[in-house]
């Protein structure tokens, strides 16, 4: 059986540990401590007991995954793996440092891959032990449920490397589409120009909250409308990406829309703060504007 090491044990990681493994590999998950990634194996455990309820999954399919998943304190069981993936938070300093206690652990062919939404790949295999053997793997959330992984190569990256982390991510049922290393990939860079011109439009009076989501998601056919995926997203998350998509492209048709800033200046960051472009105070969205 294949050991994949995955560093993370939050919303991506977790989901990454649980496709691998009921894909058949072994998982070593770890996170800042043992706690933290028993936390996240107690989420996989819980998803996989609704998916067995539901009948989706068979019982000892999900029991089977599960104890293939094996929790760590430390990357010194790391050598076995044939890939590591890296899923913490999205900050540059704490992946570099990650990157070089880890690497001082894996094996000789071993590659190592970031889930990185908005870091330059390039950038951060200076951190890796090897940037040959260093890509970006962009998987999307829910990854038991998203079925595209975004493959980013650097400018070192070998083929060799993206050879394999391709059959791997095929290996765990994936359709896999290849970006180079722009801003915002190729989802983020398409989808955040939308949402944000959503915005722009609510803030120059164009429509209502409610108007504009109906108008595009009926009109294009989309699930939901842009204010709703923004708020299901989240407004700083939104922001951030679309500041990554200015700055790391310096073209003046990225720039935040005005709203937006305010929204998040003022707190109102979506449904996690309960407000964004809708209240979720009560049993249903709400409109604000
Ligand atoms: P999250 O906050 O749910 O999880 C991040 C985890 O990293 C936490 O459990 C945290 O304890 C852990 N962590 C922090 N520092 C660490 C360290 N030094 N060593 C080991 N673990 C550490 O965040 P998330 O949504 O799972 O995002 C993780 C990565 O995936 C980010 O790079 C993010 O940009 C990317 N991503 C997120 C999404 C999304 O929709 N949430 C989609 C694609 C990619």
């Amino acid at each position: 059986m294949e050991t994949v090491g995955v560093i993370g044990a939050g919303q991506m990681g977790a989901g990454i540990a649980q496709v691998a493994a009921q894909s058949g590999f072994r998982v070593l998950l770890s996170d800042r401590d043992v706690a933290l990634a028993e936390k996240g194996k107690a989420g996989i455990a819980k998803r996989l007991g609704s998916a067995v309820e539901k009948g989706k999954v068979a019982a000892a399919d999900a029991e089977a995954a599960l104890a293939r998943i094996e929790t760590v304190d430390h990357y010194g069981a790391f050598g076995d793996a044939f890939i590591v993936i890296e899923a913490a938070t999205e900050r540059e300093e704490i992946k570099r440092s990650i990157f070089a206690e880890v690497g001082a652990r894996m094996g000789p062919n071993a590659i190592l891959a970031t889930n990185t939404s908005s870091i330059p790949i390039t950038r951060l295999a200076q951190a890796a032990p090897d940037a040959g053997r260093f890509m970006g793997v962009h998987f999307f959330n829910p990854v038991p449920v998203m079925k595209p992984i975004e493959l980013i190569r650097g400018l070192a990256t070998s083929d060799g490397t993206v050879a394999r982390v391709e059959a791997f991510a095929k290996a765990l049922g994936k359709e896999v589409v290849h970006a180079n290393d722009a801003p915002g990939f190729i989802v983020n860079r398409v989808l955040m120009p939308m949402l944000n011109e959503a915005i722009f439009a609510l803030g120059e009076g164009v429509a209502n909250v409610r108007d504009i989501d109906a108008a595009v998601s009926l009109g294009l056919n989309h699930p939901m409308g842009p204010l709703t995926l923004a708020d299901f997203i989240g407004l700083d998350t939104c922001l951030e990406i679309t500041k990554v998509l200015f700055t790391g492209t310096g073209d003046p048709k990225f720039r935040p829309a005005p709203l937006l800033v305010k929204y998040v200046e003022a707190g109102w960051l979506g449904r996690k703060t309960k407000r964004g472009f809708y209240d979720y105070s009560g049993a249903e969205p709400v409109p604000t504007r």
